[in-house]
């Protein structure tokens, strides 16, 4: 790709060769950067995690949390996930953040346990990557085992197309995963190119259905009639549905009326600091009793 753009620019004279390979070169640059400063981030131990709360529809209740990468390199500034995980991914160096991100997580959950909380089902987001590397089940089991972590209040989290990379081996190690009691979720539901029929054979229990439908349900009929249908379906598979995005009351209302059972959104909070979410507890305990 690279050779034949240059050599098309080329042709078009001096000074667009120079101004195209400069433009090349600052995306490629910006991914070095981002590599080194990653490379770094992880030896220094600055990645961070933080946890958006999951509600249950009908209580309100916290029913758990999803641990969300978040990074801020003193050089780059704040790097998204969106920005951060393609890096993490074409260089490997998501397997090592991968395990990180699960270790922190479920100790940080046991942590807030020893605060007095009640322990939190912990959800993580896993790459396809991770999914596909042969030590994945034993990774997972052994930090399981390491943090004394219950299997069945860890959630994985994965989208569609990460499966459908290679359907079979997903299917094997879903299955271990399964075994071992984890709780197993696709995410992003709605946006990847598989459906249910083919989603049916893979031992999933949740549902999370995309943002970018819940952001139109109340206006937009079309979002409204795909929301309705991926509910009503799930339910016909024993599906939990979490519906991910509610800003407002009303969508709120709308994944109510449809029996969905939990949901994530800025209506209940953004993902916190783990500090911040232990405070968040504390306020929800003491308006509860
Ligand atoms: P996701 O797993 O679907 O996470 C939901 C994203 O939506 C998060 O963005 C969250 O902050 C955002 N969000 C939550 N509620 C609302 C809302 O009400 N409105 C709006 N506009 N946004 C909301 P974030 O943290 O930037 O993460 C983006 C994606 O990066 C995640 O999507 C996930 O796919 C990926 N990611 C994050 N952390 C990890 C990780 O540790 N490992 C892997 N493999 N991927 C991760
Ligand atoms: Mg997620
Ligand atoms: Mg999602
Ligand atoms: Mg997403």
């Amino acid at each position: 790709h690279a050779d034949a753009a240059m050599y098309c620019a080329k042709d078009m004279g001096r000074n667009n060769f120079q101004f195209f390979e400069q433009g090349m070169s600052s995306v490629a640059e910006r991914r070095a950067l981002l590599e080194s400063r990653l490379r770094l981030a992880i030896d220094n131990d600055t990645l961070m995690l933080a946890y958006q709360p999951k509600v249950n529809v009908v209580t309100g209740r916290i029913t758990g949390v999803e641990a969300l990468l978040r990074w801020h390199d003193a050089e780059l500034g704040v790097v998204s996930p969106d920005e951060l995980i393609p890096v993490a991914e074409d260089t490997g160096l998501i397997l090592p953040i991968g395990e990180w991100v699960l270790r922190t997580a479920c100790r940080q959950s046991k942590a807030w346990y020893r605060e007095g909380h009640d322990l939190l089902p912990m959800a993580v987001n896993l790459s396809a990557i991770q999914l596909n590397n042969r030590n994945f089940v034993t990774v997972v089991r052994n930090v399981l085992g390491e943090t004394h972590f219950p299997p069945h209040y860890l959630e994985l989290e994965l989208t569609e197309s990460a499966i459908m990379q290679n359907p079979d081996h997903a299917l094997l190690i879903l299955r271990e995963l399964r075994e071992l009691g984890v709780v197993l979720s696709i995410d992003d539901f709605g946006t990847g190119y598989s459906n249910l029929s083919q989603l049916k054979r893979f031992p999933i229990n949740r549902l999370k259905i995309d943002r970018s439908f819940m952001a139109g349900v109340v206006s937009n009929n079309q979002d409204a009639a795909i929301v309705k249908a991926v509910v009503a379906l799930a339910h016909s598979l024993n599906l939990e549905i979490i519906a991910e995005g509610i800003e407002t009351e009303e969508q709120l209302a709308f994944i109510r009326q449809l029996q969905g059972h939990q949901y994530q959104g800025y209506l209940c909070s953004k993902a916190l600091p783990a500090k911040e979410l232990s405070a968040f507890l504390s306020t929800r305990e003491a308006l509860e009793t």
